[in-house]
């Protein structure tokens, strides 16, 4: 699926990336990740634990993944890696011997890190560790205490007021010992090693959009991208969130000089519009190509400033590594009523909406391939295009036009200082149609790539 590639003249212009616009693709593309988002759901996943072992195990089976795994105790900068957290089983039973909360029924219903516990109580006891959400009251909130030892369960609030006075049996039988911290990684070597950091969490348990749909696009992105001739190097991390990126970061500090452009996959399946973080730089690349992107589509979408709150660009766009990594969301975490609780199923995430966030994030990776700076090596007035072609060949009217001004445009600009990118900017031109005009004045011998290989903005 989803394959066409142009390599075209020693790739002096990368491959063209975007492909799924195709619409029998993208859809095909859509279901494929919904799928996956349905085949991860019921796991219990946490910031430890045999859940993102599962889960890494079943994104293996799509691309190959080097699975990591970090001791409890590793020091990685001011954190350390926390005990091992696994849940066998855990319920609530009232005086009848009913199971009146059943951790089976929804991973949601267990306190994620919930210490062990059995024993017998009444309503008001076990109300202190009894958590719903009376704004939602059939929803199941998602509550974890990842670094303060605690346990309970969340219901939804109908559940909750409905409890009568009785003895509960409360038993959850998980073990916080010392193990690791799992994450998975797929290193895909390009023609340089300047990177591009793809990275999403894999630490929530049966939520959809948060965190599924970054797993099941990132899964697709590095599946597709595998197929291709690169001019970068990809690097796809599926860590949890926080300590996962603080891990890595800590363990592969020396691997972060080559990290030229990233993005944080996250809240990428639901209905709402892009909403663009940027990096702390602000300025940097990968700012520039997605603000592009989203700016020459018809959808809506929104740019948002850096902050340091957020998702792991927190860590990467920490002062002491300065990453340029943005994030590229739908609604932002936080601002959709069905964050973190049960309502964020498997309805909530739509195929058509993966693929389109899929296509989106596709369309970004061909322009990083792609924008490069070039000379025009007959820079002393317009060379003549006529005798070499290169003028008045193109198609229909409409089209030969925007060509032609194209031509004029890269060869007008092509002094070594501006990429492809900006010369798209200036002339408000599509990236696609200047590109083109690029690879035609490079096969006319009126262009030459700029001796350095990375964009240096
Ligand atoms: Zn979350």
């Amino acid at each position: 699926m989803i394959t066409s590639l142009e390599t075209f003249n020693s790739r002096q212009v990368g491959s063209n990336i975007q492909l799924l616009n195709q619409s029998a693709d993208l859809q095909d593309a859509g279901s494929q990740m919904h799928q996956l988002i349905s085949e991860l759901y019921p796991i219990c996943r946490s910031i430890t634990g045999d859940g993102a072992r599962e889960t890494l195990s079943i994104i293996e089976q799509h691309i190959p993944l080097e699975i990591l795994e970090v001791p409890t105790g590793t020091k990685v900068f001011d954190w350390t890696v926390p005990r091992e957290w696994n849940v066998q089983d855990a319920y609530v039973k009232n005086s009848q011997g009913e199971k009146i909360i059943d951790f089976q029924k929804s991973s949601l219903h267990l306190l994620n890190y919930s210490i062990p516990v059995h024993q017998k109580m009444s309503l008001a006891d076990l109300k202190e560790h009894l958590f719903s959400l009376p704004e939602h009251p059939d929803w199941i909130p998602y509550r974890t205490s990842y670094y303060s030892e605690n346990w309970g369960f969340c219901l939804t609030h109908n559940q909750l007021a409905a409890l009568p006075e009785d003895e509960y049996e409360v038993y959850i039988d998980t073990s916080l010992e010392p193990g690791h911290l799992t994450y998975g990684e797929y290193y895909l070597p390009g023609e340089t090693k300047e990177e591009v950091l793809l990275t999403c969490h894999i630490c929530h348990p049966s939520l959809c959009n948060d965190n599924l749909s970054g797993i099941s696009v990132v899964t697709f992105l590095a599946k597709h991208l595998r197929s291709l001739n690169l001019r970068y190097s990809y690097r796809f991390l599926f860590i949890p969130g926080t300590i996962g990126s603080i891990t890595w970061l800590a363990l592969n500090e020396e691997k972060t000089a080559n990290i030229n452009h990233g993005l944080v996959v996250a809240g990428v399946g639901d209905a709402g519009k892009f909403n663009y973080k940027k990096s702390r730089r602000g300025d940097a690349e990968i700012d520039k190509v997605v603000i592009h992107v989203l700016q020459n589509s018809t959808a809506e979408y929104q740019i948002n400033e850096f902050s340091p709150y957020g998702y792991d660009e927190r860590q990467f766009c920490s002062p002491g590594f300065n990453l340029p990594v943005g994030s590229l969301t739908r609604t932002p975490f936080g601002q959709y009523p069905q964050y973190h609780t049960s309502a964020d199923n498997l309805d909530f995430v739509k195929p058509d909406k993966l693929a389109e966030s899929l296509a989106k994030y596709l369309e970004i990776i061909d322009i990083l391939e792609n924008n490069q700076k070039y000379i025009n090596t007959n820079p002393k007035c317009e060379p003549q295009l006529g005798k070499r072609g290169l003028y008045g060949t193109f198609g229909g009217t409409q089209d030969k036009k925007t060509k032609e001004l194209a031509t004029l445009w890269v060869l007008n600009l092509a002094d070594g200082e501006h990429s492809l990118l900006d010369m798209s900017d200036r002339s408000g031109l599509v990236f696609s149609v200047i590109r083109d005009a690029a690879k035609a004045l490079i096969e006319g011998g009126l262009l030459e790539r700029e001796s350095s290989v990375a964009v240096d903005y």
